[in-house]
């Protein structure tokens, strides 16, 4: 049985290898405006890679970071994310093993999740940008597969209006100078995938995380006290975190308290 586990893990690892690659593919696609359906090609010269230079890390590794055409290096991006889906993906399958509410369909459905969250994380990091598609997308699929799963179609209803409304509100009252509008989109997706007290949690995290991180920004200099930050960017990672270990840091928080 352990050996089979550990068969499953590192399969888990391929296929997160292969959909990072995916991922990247996508990103860049869609920043583009380029049909998924041609040929992957560098993006520098833009000749079409051959399959052995379109394998995931190895390729990066072989090539030594360069396109064999133009020479030009290949970003460090495409090998970081292929391995960090890998290991959120292989993370996913030991999680659910360890957690005993083993089911392949939640496997399934958090591994999307995670997909979509990582790619709203690099989008907005990279091109301040959320891509609507991608997360009202994903939403829609993700609350499908969650019925599927008995989650409450109420809970993840109401947790799609309270975090949708609460960056609408922010829009509004702003005008849009606060947040971008793809913020409203990406409450949707979160309220989704966790369920309205969930939410609460994820939003109150990512708020500490962009803080903690605007500080770390700002004392290294990277930033001025003014500049911008994709707020998607915080909202993935505290619903990825939330994910996970909400239950977990609710008790902690609730156990401080009380
Ligand atoms: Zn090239």
């Amino acid at each position: 049985m352990f050996s089979v586990q550990i068969l499953f893990f590192l399969l888990f690892f391929v296929i997160g290898l292969v959909f990072g690659s995916f991922l990247n593919a996508l990103e860049w696609r869609l920043h583009k405006k380029k049909s998924l359906l041609t040929r992957s090609e560098c993006s520098k010269c833009h000749k079409q890679l051959t399959w052995y230079e379109n394998i995931p890390v190895f390729s990066f590794i072989f090539l030594f970071g360069k396109c064999k055409h133009c020479h030009k290096k290949i970003g460090w991006q495409y090998p970081v994310v292929e391995l960090l889906l890998a290991f959120l993906f292989s993370f996913i399958f030991y999680y659910h093993s360890l957690m005993g509410d083993f089911s392949w369909l939640l496997i399934i459905r958090d591994c999307l999740a995670v997909f979509a969250l990582l790619f709203i994380f690099i989008y907005d990091t990279k091109y301040m940008e959320v891509s609507d598609s991608i997360t009202l997308g994903s939403a829609g699929i993700l609350f499908v597969l969650s019925l599927f799963l008995n989650t409450s179609w109420l809970s993840m209803l109401l947790g799609a209006v309270i975090g949708g409304g609460f960056f609408l509100l922010q829009f509004v009252v702003s005008k849009g100078k606060w947040i971008g509008g793809g913020d409203i989109r990406i409450g949707i997706l979160m309220g989704i995938l966790l369920g309205w007290k969930l939410l609460l949690l994820a939003l109150w995290l990512a708020y500490i995380i962009g803080g903690i991180f605007s500080i770390i920004l700002v004392l290294t200099k990277k930033k001025g006290m003014k500049t911008e930050v994709a707020f998607g960017t915080y909202l993935s990672v505290a619903t990825f975190v939330t994910m996970f270990f909400g239950s977990q840091i609710l008790n902690w928080y609730l156990r401080l308290i009380f």
